[in-house]
């Protein structure tokens, strides 16, 4: 068992966590980033990327984690191949245990541990995964302009879904399980007055139908979950957007959440209500959930990280001048 001491511990190894790690590196605070379960977060399971700064071409979401990290250890950041089990925000400096035993003890607090989308579970979701399949109209829409498309939700992601997707496509359908939505009724009235979105009502999908090395996804099979009937939609598109679960479980007790499970932070900051802990990326952030806007609240974090560690010094010299006059 080792301890490992930093002046900036980041946990989750995403756009947001190296990020944090780039500037923190820079200020001269030798950051460690312990990677997690999944390192380089939920870009290394996207395949085309198009949408973030600086690259004319697309490029690949693996590839664009392995350039971050590379360019994060190169100014300085320490990475951890562990993935963390328990926290300690209560005492200073910050404490967290990898399942290996060994400890991080940070001056400062990163948590850029992300959100994963949510899976209906259903035969053919996994397999034809980024080959019709997504979790992201933001990211993906885009493939599919001039196509037919389903999103399968009811809450404000899907929604907002189904109204982006119309930039792209003319045939946009929404299956929702039940016969209303739980979206804000401002988001219910402009998806109802769309004229390229269909809505089906009362529908579970079973199956996602296609060959994921031919052609992937064809269409969709599904059961009326009130009359039990069966039948299909067909389309190349499926967008699920079920919800989103924030990686929080490690913080629960020690930091406030809100309903959904997200870290609650100061409005416009990522700093939680505990100072010298902040929360980027989106593990705080359930609307924009971007790879760029999680690399610019993991930025913010490092500059409030290294302005926090500023005022303590400053406090502590202050203290120690007043003690010897
Ligand atoms: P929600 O939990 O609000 O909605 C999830 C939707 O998916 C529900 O309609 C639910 O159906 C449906 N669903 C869940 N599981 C299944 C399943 N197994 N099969 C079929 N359907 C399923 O998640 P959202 O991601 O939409 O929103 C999460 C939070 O983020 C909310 O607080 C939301 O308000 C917020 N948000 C805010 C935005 C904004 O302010 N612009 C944008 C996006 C999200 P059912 O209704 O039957 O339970």
């Amino acid at each position: 068992m080792t301890t490992h001491t930093t002046r900036m511990l980041i946990i989750g190894s995403g756009p947001a966590g190296l990020s944090a790690a780039i500037y923190g590196a820079r200020a001269g605070l030798q950051p460690i980033v312990v990677q997690g379960l999944q390192p380089g977060g939920q870009l290394t399971i996207t395949t085309d990327v198009e949408n973030y700064p600086g690259f004319r071409e697309v490029i690949q979401g693996p590839w664009l984690m392995q350039e971050m990290q590379a360019q994060a250890e190169h100014v300085g950041t320490r990475m951890m191949w562990d993935t963390i089990v328990s926290v300690d925000t209560t005492s200073w400096p910050f404490r967290a245990v990898g399942d290996g035993g060994d400890v991080y003890e940070g001056e400062t607090l990163v948590i850029a541990t992300g959100a994963q989308a949510k899976w209906l579970g259903v035969p053919g979701e996994h397999e034809l995964g980024g080959k019709g399949v997504s979790a992201c109209a933001t990211c993906d829409g885009f493939f599919y302009r001039g196509k037919k498309v389903v999103v399968i939700g009811g809450g404000n992601t899907a929604v907002e879904e189904a109204l982006y997707l119309t930039n792209h496509s003319q045939d946009v359908t929404l299956v929702h399980r039940r016969d209303s939505l739980r979206a804000e009724k401002i988001l219910q009235d402009r998806l109802f007055a769309h004229p390229n979105i269909t809505v089906i009502w009362n529908k579970a999908v079973d199956r996602f139908l296609g060959d994921p090395l031919a052609g992937g996804l064809t269409g969709l099979a599904l059961t009326d979950t009130v009359t039990g009937e069966k039948s299909e939609l067909s389309t190349e598109g499926a967008f699920v957007a079920i919800g989103h679960a924030p990686a929080t479980e490690l913080f629960k007790g020690q930091l406030e959440l809100d309903d959904s499970g997200y870290i609650l932070v100061q409005p416009g900051t990522p700093k939680t209500a505990v100072p010298g802990v902040f929360a980027c990326g989106d593990v705080m952030d359930h609307v924009y959930r971007q790879a760029v806007t999680a690399a610019g609240t993991g930025c913010m974090a490092a500059l409030d990280a290294e302005r926090f560690l500023a005022a303590r010094e400053f406090e502590e010299a202050r203290a120690v001048v007043a003690a010897a006059s």
